[in-house]
């Protein structure tokens, strides 16, 4: 792993960089990938956007990836392209060698491209196409099915990216990463394909505690129907679901993708082998809180006063503009920056100058005292 982290940090696909990444910036990129890779339009989105799939590998386990489902979301698609690049690259990653003659990897890059484009967690008629599985009520979900279907994959990995809020209550700590075997059914009992799916998530924790103790978390497993990855787990394959989440004060998730690059290979490097591991480590896992927000200021006499980031796509660039947090959303135990306000009244202040604003680096809070965020 500490190889691939080397590596990664040089020679990942710098032409992807931030939170907005939509069709446009990955067409040249997968008209580029060399023959070994073959893309494929297979179909289009509402807005008639083209969707990809990218095959690569000779091996007999198949592997269906697909990111950006939801559009907002696109460390992991970042991640995919770092691996397409790794895979070109595996004079430097032999081991990656034994993943491609093991494995058939069929990937769909960003499987909401109208969503991406918008930069919106939903598709352009306001679906939620995670919510879509039994319904397929979307083009966007029709071919979802439809190449899950023909690929007929001994694995899912469904990837996503979570908000800010969350983290650890007991210790503190943000959830960088998270993971979730789906559950199969409404027991949540341990079928067959939701073990393999734990034991897949076992090396990942074990491969990734290293680079972020105390950092990987798991998502709630309550089933739900409507949900791809419990769809997927309960048709029988292994799904599991890659979260990216935020490392402290990385707004554009370029740390994250690193971990999630490695979160990728760790899983591969386990469906490519034989290896045993013992799912038990799955269930030492915790499980996550929303219990964090962007800024915290603590100890105000308005109480403490939790500021929660709206991404807004503006111009081309994502936005992050300041809103008070909903102790709804979170609990806000946490902040990613914490800045003590004792004895101070502070609420109307930054209801007036930092609400809603953009791009405030400095704020006077009180006789001269100035705050940089
Ligand atoms: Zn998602």
């Amino acid at each position: 792993m500490d190889t691939l982290l080397n590596w990664h940090k040089n020679n990942h696909e710098k032409r992807l960089f931030g939170r907005y990444i939509h069709g446009d910036s990955i067409l040249e990129l997968l008209e580029e990938l060399p023959s070994q890779f073959v893309v494929t339009q297979r179909g289009v989105s509402v807005e008639k956007r083209p969707i990809h799939t990218v095959t690569i590998g000779t091996g007999k386990t198949k592997i269906l990836l697909w990111s950006q489902m939801h559009g907002n979301e696109s460390t992991t698609t970042k991640a995919l392209f770092d691996l397409f690049k790794a895979f070109q690259e595996v004079d430097k990653n032999p081991f990656l060698d034994i993943i491609l003659s093991s494995c058939t990897l069929c990937i769909i890059p960003i499987l909401n491209p109208d969503g991406a484009k918008a930069y919106t967690r939903v598709n352009t008629n306001g679906i939620d196409l995670n919510r879509d599985a039994q319904d397929r009520s979307q083009p966007e979900s029709k071919l979802l099915w439809e190449i899950y279907k023909e690929f007929n994959p001994h694995f899912c990995f469904n990837l996503h990216g979570q908000r800010t809020i969350y983290g650890f209550e007991d210790t503190g700590k943000p959830s960088i990463l998270s993971f979730l075997a789906p559950s199969a059914d409404e027991n949540r009992s341990i079928t067959l394909s939701r073990k393999r799916s734990m034991q897949v998530i076992a090396h990942i924790y074990n491969e990734l505690t290293p680079y972020l103790l105390g950092n990987i978390g798991l998502y709630d497993d309550g089933f739900n129907r409507n949900c791809t990855g419990d769809t997927f787990q309960a048709e029988g394959v292994p799904t599991i679901l890659f979260e990216a989440g935020h490392y402290p004060n990385d707004y554009d998730r370029e740390i994250t993708r690193r971990y999630v690059f490695m979160a990728i290979i760790a899983a591969l490097e386990n469906v490519s082998s034989t290896l045993p591991i013992d799912e038990a480590l799955y269930l030492t896992i915790p499980e996550h809180q929303k219990c964090y927000c962007d800024i915290l200021f603590k100890n105000t006499l308005d109480g403490d006063i939790g500021i929660q980031f709206k991404e807004k796509l503006t111009r081309n660039t994502i936005e992050f503009i300041p809103e008070f947090a909903s102790k709804e959303e979170t609990s806000f135990l946490f902040g990613h920056r914490i800045i003590d306000c004792s004895g101070i009244k502070i609420k109307k202040l930054l209801e007036e100058k930092l609400i809603g604003k953009p791009n405030i680096r400095h704020l006077n809070i009180d006789k001269g005292v100035t705050i940089t965020l």
